[in-house]
């Protein structure tokens, strides 16, 4: 198959494509997202083969106007209406009950759905042109990380999807804050750029599940299934180490002769470093850390032969935690005390 490149002014085109039951990677506010109709289960299916997504890792369904929602789900709960009212457009993605017009091969075969209305202009025309609900996980090949360019969605899935809809850099970089309200206490399932803290202001009450800081343990079947699943990672191994900018240069100046080890830091570290480096961002700004992490863990496998990737730890305020999240997936929870 051969994937068209669309501009972000071919919305028509795209919705074309999706209301004939095909597949296309499109630009949000937080990472690209492979579309496709949600009542379509043929074309649901396409997005699980190309991306090799596990059958049971359920689909976030987007929207572009609030009131679409009544039709996806049992109940649109008063905490709902508060955070969509509050969050809506915009990247958090809310668990609620579903109704019989989602399917199981979009949730999973869960009882409920997770739902989204993006901000990003293009995602909400081609939502609206379209006239449907469409089902849209980060547009990257299972298991790599979530594509926030043009580039990294054809790197993956390039000839194995309908189009790409190319509109530059995703803004945030990180995919949306998971919330389930299907729990007894609201539960991040996955942190994003609207925090707990944000959260707490509009429900008073939400915790965060312990499976986004934590390995999920044998025999637990995770709240989120996506958890379970190997996330983010290059091919080399990653370890993060935790401590001061001075004791991650001793340990990785002191540790790599005969290694190919590249350094996986902040901009001011690369001055003093000895190895290879990828920056992703500045020390004291989680924003640009978001922006950059997967681009940077892409472009780690761009360097041949790399025995090990050594990762500063960021910082879990705000963004923070989502960005310590993902990488901490791509360690492999794999941490050392430096
Ligand atoms: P992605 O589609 O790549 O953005 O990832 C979506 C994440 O949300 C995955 O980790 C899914 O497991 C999770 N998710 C989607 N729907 C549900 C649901 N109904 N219940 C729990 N987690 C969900
Ligand atoms: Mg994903």
């Amino acid at each position: 198959m051969k994937t068209q490149i669309l501009s972000q002014n071919d919305t028509l085109a795209a919705a074309k494509i999706l209301n004939a039951g095909g597949v296309v990677a499109i630009p949000t506010e937080t990472v690209y997202g492979l579309a496709a109709n949600a009542f379509n289960n043929a074309a649901v299916r396409k997005i699980f083969g190309a991306k090799g997504r596990p059958s049971d890792n359920p689909l976030i369904v987007h929207i572009s106007q609030v009131d679409e929602i009544y039709a996806l789900v049992q109940d649109f709960t008063e905490d709902a209406q508060k955070l969509a009212e509050a969050f809506w457009p915009g990247p958090l993605t809310i668990i609620l009950k579903k109704s019989d017009a989602i399917s199981k091969i979009v949730s999973g075969g869960l009882d409920s759905v997770a739902l989204r209305l993006p901000e990003h202009p293009v995602a909400r025309k081609i939502i609206n042109e379209t006239g449907l609900p469409l089902v849209a996980p980060s547009a990257n090949t299972s298991g790599r990380p979530s594509p926030t360019s043009a580039a990294h969605v054809i790197a993956d899935l390039g000839g194995k999807i309908d189009a790409v809809v190319d509109a530059g850099r995703c803004k945030f970089g990180v995919e949306s804050t998971v919330i389930s309200l299907c729990e007894a206490v609201p539960k991040i399932l996955r942190p994003g750029a609207v925090t707990l803290e944000h959260i707490r202001c509009v429900l008073g009450n939400a915790e965060i599940d312990n499976a986004v800081l934590n390995p999920i343990e044998d025999g637990v079947r995770p709240i989120s299934p996506g958890t379970k699943y190997k996330h983010y990672a290059p091919k080399a191994d990653v370890t993060i180490l935790k401590g001061t900018r001075g004791a991650y240069i001793d340990y990785i100046n002191n540790n790599c002769s005969g290694k190919n080890i590249v350094a996986l830091c902040y901009d001011e570290d690369i001055p003093y470093l000895k190895v290879s480096a990828i920056s992703y961002g500045k020390e004291a700004d989680s924003t640009l850390q978001a922006e950059k992490l997967f681009d940077s863990l892409r472009a780690i496998d761009k360097i041949e032969g790399v025995d090990a990737v050594y990762a500063r730890c960021p910082s879990k305020c705000g963004i923070g935690l989502a960005v310590y999240n993902r990488l901490l997936r791509a360690a492999g929870f794999h941490i050392i005390e430096i």
